[in-house]
């Protein structure tokens, strides 16, 4: 069974006209399979080089004649629980509508796997309606014009890991066998969707070799899962292992495998960044693990750094903590390195851990827990408002030219991680030392330690 990946959204926003472009003539007969509802178009789609079977809701919003709000919420139920994977389409023209808002807070709650596409989005008309999608909650809206055919690439790439990360969990056996989840009950429908799927907290466990990552990641799983074989790794590349850890359902990006190979081909260095930047992509939480006996290196910095990079939240684990004497002193000095050496990661969770004793992984999973729980923070506008106020007032922005610059509005425009938008006078004169200053203070007044925050200064159109 192929991976499956639904378009919805409320009429008219592009769904068949995306799918049309994905599936071309490949068009299969749905109404051949058993178990699949008929009507629902679906094809096989193509896709700069992915193939998976794409499910089409347009057009039967029409079916019945109950409200178009009520058809639309158990089309779109449906289509979550057929597929493993949504695109939800809103128009970039139109901007976003009191259905788009019901339709992706169903979404979120349903805990679908959920790419937000805003369709329509050639030329310079769809950029307000591109921007205004933000506030779904869904992430970046991917900009596509389904016509035209652009914005495919990043369509492709957003799908991409998603596809992967399923093919490697269901992997061998299970592939070839008859997905009995598909099939939807008719007359069903009306019940709200229960997530088909557990979602389990995303985790990639990155850092230099030997700072024990093999051994941490053992000793969560609770058995000698990873490889210590000279030839386990060889053949596969990366994978992802499922593990329940103090309680938490978690997948942990495995890198040993490719680690192991890279020793293999004698290019360790090289192998060890671009595995770090798979793992850290895969991850919502990004474990970085030091050795206390040398931490903060180089290549301890840069691997931390793209996790900021890349917008995950982050975590430190210092490893080997069994090893060291006068831990009071240690920590201090760690905590000092790190505040200097990493200042983008400001706040993130030290947690001394012994990989190999087993000792500190329940403050590990914790501090994980939270982080990722601070990742998806939203701040009510009220309140974000409020504190603006406040920061302008505490420390005014410079005047360049005798000219006070205004800080007007803020508002939240994403999580995964926080993404803020401040509308501003005259953004390109506000020097970085303040913007700085407006990042620690959302840090620090709406406590959001380890994740990235993201922030956009912009003038008022
Ligand atoms: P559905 O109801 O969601 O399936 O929407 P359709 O695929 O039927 O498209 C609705 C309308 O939007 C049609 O007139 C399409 O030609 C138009 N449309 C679809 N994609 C694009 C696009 O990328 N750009 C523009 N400008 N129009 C589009
Ligand atoms: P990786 O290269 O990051 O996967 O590191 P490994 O997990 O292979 O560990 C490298 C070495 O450090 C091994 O000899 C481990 O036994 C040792 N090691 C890992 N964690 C600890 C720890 O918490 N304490 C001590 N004393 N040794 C550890």
């Amino acid at each position: 069974m192929s991976f499956t990946v639904a378009i919805v959204g409320r009429p008219n926003v592009g769904k068949s006209t995306l799918f049309n472009r994905l599936v071309g003539k490949r068009l299969a007969l749905v109404d051949d399979r058993p178990g699949v509802t008929r009507d629902l178009r679906e094809g096989e789609a193509r896709l700069a080089g992915l193939r998976f079977t794409v499910i089409d809701t347009a057009g039967l919003e029409d079916a019945t004649d109950d409200s178009l709000q009520g058809r639309m919420r158990r089309l779109t139920e449906r289509a979550v629980r057929m597929a493993d994977a949504c695109l939800f389409l809103v128009d970039a023209r139109a901007g976003i509508t009191p259905l788009d808002r019901e339709l992706a807070q169903m979404l979120r709650r349903a805990e679908a796997d959920v790419i937000l596409v805003a369709n329509k989005a050639e030329g310079a008309a769809g950029e307000a309606g591109a921007l205004e999608a933000y506030e779904l909650g869904l992430g970046e809206p991917i900009r596509i014009s389904a016509e035209h055919g652009e914005g495919m690439g990043d369509l492709a790439a957003a799908l991409h890991p998603l596809i992967e990360t399923s093919e490697q969990q269901t992997g061998q056996a299970e592939a070839a066998a008859p997905r009995t989840d598909v099939a939807v009950a008719e007359g069903d429908e009306t019940a709200y969707a229960a997530p088909t799927r557990s979602h389990p907290l995303q985790i990639a466990v990155v850092g230099r070799p030997n700072a024990g990552k093999s051994t941490l990641v053992n000793a969560i799983l609770g058995e000698e899962r990873l490889l210590t074989g000279p030839e386990a790794g060889i053949t596969r590349d990366a994978i992802s292992v499922s593990a329940d850890w103090g309680g938490v359902p978690v997948r942990i990006f495995d890198t040993a495998g490719m680690r192991k190979r890279a020793r293999v081909q004698d290019k360790l260095e090289k192998l060890s960044v671009a595995d770090a930047l798979r793992a850290v992509r895969f991850a919502e939480v990004v474990v970085v693990v030091i050795d206390a006996q040398a931490p903060f290196e180089t290549q301890d910095l840069r691997i931390a750094d793209l996790a900021e990079r890349e917008g995950r939240a982050v975590v430190v684990a210092v490893n080997k903590w069994d090893l060291v004497e006068d831990r009071q002193a240690r920590l201090a000095e760690l905590r000092e390195a790190f505040e200097r050496l990493l200042p983008q990661l400001r706040g993130a969770p030290l947690v001394t851990v012994s990989a190999l004793t087993g000792k500190g992984l329940e403050r590990l999973v914790e501090a994980v827990t939270r982080a990722h729980e601070v990742w998806n923070r939203r701040v009510p506008t009220a309140a974000l408002n409020r504190w603006l106020a406040e920061v302008v007032a505490a420390h005014p922005p410079p005047a360049p030219g005798g000219r006070r610059i205004r800080l007007r509005y803020a508002t939240q425009v994403k999580t995964r991680p926080p993404g803020f938008v401040i509308m501003c006078s005259r953004p390109d004169e506000l020097p970085d030392s303040y913007r700085r200053y407006l990042v620690n203070a959302l840090r620090e007044d709406f406590d959001m330690p380890g994740t990235p925050i993201r922030l956009t200064l912009r003038s008022q159109a």
